[in-house]
């Protein structure tokens, strides 16, 4: 059931919260000077850079970039939505929350999720009766039997039936009144092309409904009994059910993920069936989906170490090589939280031997000798290398070869410190210098140079780089690549001395600002009517985007003094900065105009002129420099 705060019990919540009391649950906390800091809960470092705010209530890291206010600590440290976070800090500090004030479109929204979950309840019912009471669903419970599944593991799964024929289903619907266009929505039914009817999606089929977290039936997965095809079929994306959030057993597996501290991902309901049958509780099925980030964020609220079992070398390699493309897209949309961080999600990889599936292994080998190989699984880095390896072996051309396949790999991670130890691993295995591995991963950097952030740590000193050392460049870096110094500087300052805000609307500065990200950050603060530093938890709430959060934490923490005369001396010297290129372009157009005339005297004329106010603005900047 979906929870809505209103408004002013989330300001409720802020303004009672101790963002300092709720990180040091679990986060040991120093105090230094107006702050404290501690070491990251949301990555792994040796020297404090986790720094939170009393006085603006915010948190920031320097060495991952991770920002935001109590409510957005709780929602990362928890995995979370927001309402779950501000309702469980509610609770914490006695604030009671109605739930009643909801908008008429939520309304219909939840009904409309709430009759499908019921209509899926009923589906259920109808498909186990099938399975379990009828002749036709015989067939299918003695499939089920010869495969090795216990009525326990049947029961625990609420594995169904559906019976051969058109409309079983659909009948049965509308003899419990529930409108066919509900089951459309459903998945259940599909109507007919010649807009005659409907009929049923799921025919003779093992039915494995799909149920979420909280034991809701959000859809269901069919199998055929036969070598028919498809050989699984399953729901549609509907308002209740969508693939990339949903792992196929996370509700039976998820105490035993946390109590085993790892979790075992298969393709398959029949492998997933298979684990669970063995006594391998601490494991989950992706169904016919890549494994998504949005699944691995769901993981690992419950463990950190995931190992994903294939039955071949190629799947395997497949799906590494897809982990790492997630990861990369996932850092230059900026959307997502970086989830696949080493630190973060533990990844492994898991290939049986012989193209055995977890079934046919499970039971030539037993749990243990599998829990043990599944101990031994290689990290996603170390399996593609170790399978280049393989596959071009260690000769001259081999080692180029292996290089060549894998520098775009190392290239993608963004975190420089698993980045440098994966280089090393690399060139320690092939036995080559790891400046030789560095230099192709700058090359191949430089062709992409957006989406990596991190381009200078990759040269050929990066090596010499301690771990603490490359983390904290990395973190200062996410801070300095966005927009220029100076710009950086005056949202910093509209941060911390708000007086300044009526300046800074009236002579139009964000106008000017070359970064897309400061600019609307900027006019947030304007819009806001942003008063006082301490609104700075306030302000967070209205931002949604991550990156955003992050810019607007790291920049209200900067420890800078301001003064009316310091902020108008900034703004004079942006506004000078802008006029200075504002004429420099006119002149390079001039210029150019000229010699596509030809026009040599007037060329001259213009390349003095030029010169002239390149001495003017160096001079400029000695002056501003000397007035620091
Ligand atoms: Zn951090």
């Amino acid at each position: 059931m979906a929870i809505f705060i209103p408004e002013d019990k989330i300001s409720e919540i802020k303004n009672t919260v101790d963002i300092v009391e709720i990180v040091s649950e679990t986060v040991l906390l120093k105090k230094t000077g107006r702050n404290f800091v501690g070491l990251c809960p949301f990555h792994s470092e040796k020297t404090p850079s986790f720094t939170v705010s009393p006085e603006k209530q915010i948190f920031y890291c320097f060495g991952c970039g991770t920002g935001g206010n109590a409510i957005s600590f709780l929602m990362k440290q928890e995995g979370i939505s927001f309402p779950e976070a501000a309702k469980r800090l509610a609770k914490r500090y006695g604030i009671d929350i109605p739930t009643k004030t909801i908008s008429a479109e939520q309304r219909k929204q939840i009904s409309q999720k709430e009759s499908l979950l019921h209509l899926n309840r009923q589906a259920l019912n109808f498909f186990r009766q099938a399975l379990v009471e009828t002749v036709a669903g015989k067939r299918a419970l003695s499939y089920l039997k010869g495969r090795g599944f216990s009525d326990e593991i049947m029961d625990r799964f609420h594995l169904g039936y559906a019976p051969r024929g058109w409309d079983n289903l659909l009948r049965f619907l509308s003899k419990k009144h529930i409108s066919t266009a509900l089951a459309e929505t459903a998945g259940l039914v599909i109507a007919r092309k010649d807009k005659s009817g409907y009929y049923d999606r799921f025919r003779d089929r093992i039915i494995f409904p799909i149920l979420d977290v909280n034991m809701n039936i959000v859809g269901f997965g069919g199998r055929v009994l036969d070598d028919s095809e498809p050989k699984y079929l399953n729901s549609p994306e509907t308002p209740v059910y969508h693939k990339s959030r949903t792992l196929f057993g996370l509700c039976s597996a998820r105490d035993k993920c946390r109590v085993e501290n790892s979790v075992y991902i298969v393709e398959g309901y029949l492998d997933l069936l298979a684990l669970h049958q063995h006594g391998i509780e601490n494991s989950v099925a992706t169904l016919g989906t890549a494994l998504t980030a949005e699944h691995i964020r769901l993981l690992t609220r419950y463990t950190r170490r995931m190992v994903l079992v294939y039955d071949s070398d190629e799947a395997g390699i497949r799906s590494a090589q897809r982990c790492i493309d997630t990861f990369w897209k996932e850092h230059v949309d900026f959307q997502r939280e970086d989830v696949f961080r080493e630190e973060k999600a533990d990844t492994h990889i898991l290939v049986l031997p012989d193209g055995d599936d977890p079934d046919s292994y499970l039971l030539k080998y037993g749990p243990e000798a599998f829990v043990a190989t599944a101990a031994q699984a290689p990290g996603i880095i170390s399996f593609l290398i170790d399978r280049a390896i393989e596959k071009h072996g260690l000769s001259t051309e081999g080692k180029i070869q292996i290089v060549s396949d894998l520098h775009a790999t190392l290239a993608a991670i963004n975190d420089s410190v698993a980045r440098s130890l994966y280089v090393k691993q690399l060139s320690e295995r092939l036995d080559i210098d790891e400046a030789v591995v560095l230099e192709k991963i700058r090359v191949a950097a430089l062709r992409k140079p957006q989406a990596i952030s991190d381009r200078r740590s990759p040269s050929s000193s990066a090596s010499a780089m301690s771990a603490s050392e490359s983390l904290m460049t990395s973190g200062q870096k996410s801070l300095s690549e966005v927009g220029s110094r100076i710009e950086q500087q005056i949202i910093a300052m509209m941060l911390q001395f708000p007086q300044i805000l009526p300046q800074i609307e009236s002579r139009d500065v964000l106008e000017h600002f070359e970064s897309n990200i400061l600019k609307s950050i900027g006019h947030t603060l304007l819009h806001h009517k942003f008063k006082s530093a301490a609104q700075v938890s306030e302000l967070l709430n209205f931002i949604e985007e991550p990156e955003k959060k992050r810019l607007v934490a790291a920049l209200a923490l900067t420890d800078e003094s301001w003064d009316e005369n310091g902020c108008r001396k900034l703004i004079n010297q942006f506004v000078e900065t802008i006029q200075r290129r504002q004429k420099s372009k006119l002149m390079d157009d001039k210029i150019k105009a000229a010699e596509l005339k030809n026009d040599k005297q007037l060329l001259y004329k213009l390349l003095k002129e030029k010169q002239k106010i390149a001495i003017q603005s160096a001079k400029q900047k000695i002056t501003l420099l000397s007035n620091k």
